[in-house]
């Protein structure tokens, strides 16, 4: 399945690079193009800002900086994830708080985060996770109760619809996307936060420029790094954003299929198509066994891996290890709660497909007669 490999890469891309290099302005700083991205990103989400910055896990990073945990505060989020949506939790000083996924989807449960929800919770992070959308209007009814700031991690989530209208990313305080590589659209690395609270993107887009407030000289009043997009991003992912919804009914259209072609068989649970962007296609074997369907699926050449991780992210080694020098701090003495469902599904349950845009047919085909033949 080579020729399924799914970038939206071409003229238009290299149009728009030759258009930012020509100009002579690489910097976003004086230049127009992450402006007008982000223009163009506010308009698609219906969102008040849009934040461009230099990745996902940037992104996160000003989404942890918007909700401004003091150190050793708490921030409650999934152990089924990219490490980039935990590393800007400890960036932040603060500890992170793992609770335990719904196991038909691998997606935080909100039943399982309100009973961890202590006097130093400072923040809930939800992933929609493979695209599927995640419980959001529950989780801001409890971050409401709570006064916590909801941030939705949408690095695999570009356009996933959430049931009561609106596209993940705008249920939260902050949403978050990714512009890597193999995220639905890509420049290469970039990412941008989505808010309509003027003083959470004040505070984020100071951080993202080293707290330099360009209006009023050069004064440094917070602290910052430089998380800046360079123009030559910026132009590609514009270029890419064009594509977005072209993508999207792609990954949409063949993903039914699939659901279609595999409905009915025993022992294989299939993921709800209801507003999902299948950056992957995950499959739930609730009886066990993934590891060894995926090695079969993987020598008949289809993409398929299990568990998604190694290992859920409660017991990432760097958890036990140093993290500034010798200093453990936040997480001296810290022991990550046990995720029993997160764990199985990992170690036991999930299979994941890798899926794109450019799949076809015979590629559903291809995958439906390989799971039929090692789930029946
Ligand atoms: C990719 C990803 C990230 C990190 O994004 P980068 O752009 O790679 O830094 C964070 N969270 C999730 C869920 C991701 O899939």
């Amino acid at each position: 399945m080579a020729e399924s490999a799914g970038r939206t890469l071409g003229e238009e891309e290299i149009a728009a690079l030759e258009r930012v290099i020509r100009s002579g302005m690489l910097s976003s700083v004086w230049g127009a193009e992450v402006r007008a991205l982000e223009g163009e990103v506010a308009e698609l989400y219906g969102s008040r800002h849009a934040i461009a910055c230099s990745s996902g896990t940037a992104a996160l990073h000003l989404s942890v900086v918007a909700a401004a945990p003091d150190p050793g505060d708490e921030i409650i989020t999934t152990p089924i994830t990219d490490f980039g949506t935990v590393a800007p939790i400890l960036a932040q000083n603060a500890v992170p708080v793992f609770a335990d996924v719904d196991p038909a989807t691998g997606i935080l449960d909100p039943r399982a985060v309100a009973g961890l929800i202590g006097p130093r919770t400072r923040a809930i992070m939800v992933v929609h996770l493979f695209g599927a959308p995640a419980p959001v209007d529950d989780l801001r009814a409890l971050a409401d109760r709570h006064g916590l700031t909801l941030i939705e991690d949408c690095a695999q989530a570009w356009l996933t619809e959430l049931p009561g209208g609106g596209y993940a990313g705008t249920a939260g305080h902050v949403g978050t996307l990714s512009l890597q590589q193999w995220k639905h659209i890509t420049c290469g690395d970039g990412g941008l936060t989505l808010t309509d609270d003027d003083e959470l993107a004040g505070r984020m887009r100071l951080f993202a420029d080293k707290g330099w407030d360009r209006a009023k000289g050069r004064s440094h009043e917070s602290l910052g790094l430089n998380y800046r997009m360079t123009e030559l991003q910026g132009a590609v992912a514009r270029a890419q954003l064009a594509k977005l919804p072209g993508v999207l009914a792609d990954r949409r259209r063949t993903a039914v299929q699939l659901i279609e072609a595999l409905r009915g068989l025993e022992g294989v649970g299939l993921p709800h198509p209801d507003g999902h962007a299948w950056w992957l296609f995950p499959i739930v074997l609730p009886g066990g066994g993934a590891r060894e369907v995926a090695g079969k699926l993987r020598e008949d050449g289809i993409p398929a891996r299990a568990g998604y991780l190694h290992e859920t992210l409660n017991h990432a080694p760097v958890l036990n290890t140093p993290l500034y020098g010798g200093s453990r701090y936040p997480l001296e003495g810290y022991e990550a709660a046990a995720c029993p469902e997160a764990e199985r599904m990992v170690a036991e349950t999930l299979l994941v497909i890798d899926w794109n845009e450019n799949y076809t047919g015979a590629h559903v085909a291809a995958v439906a007669a390989a799971v039929r033949k090692y789930c029946g």
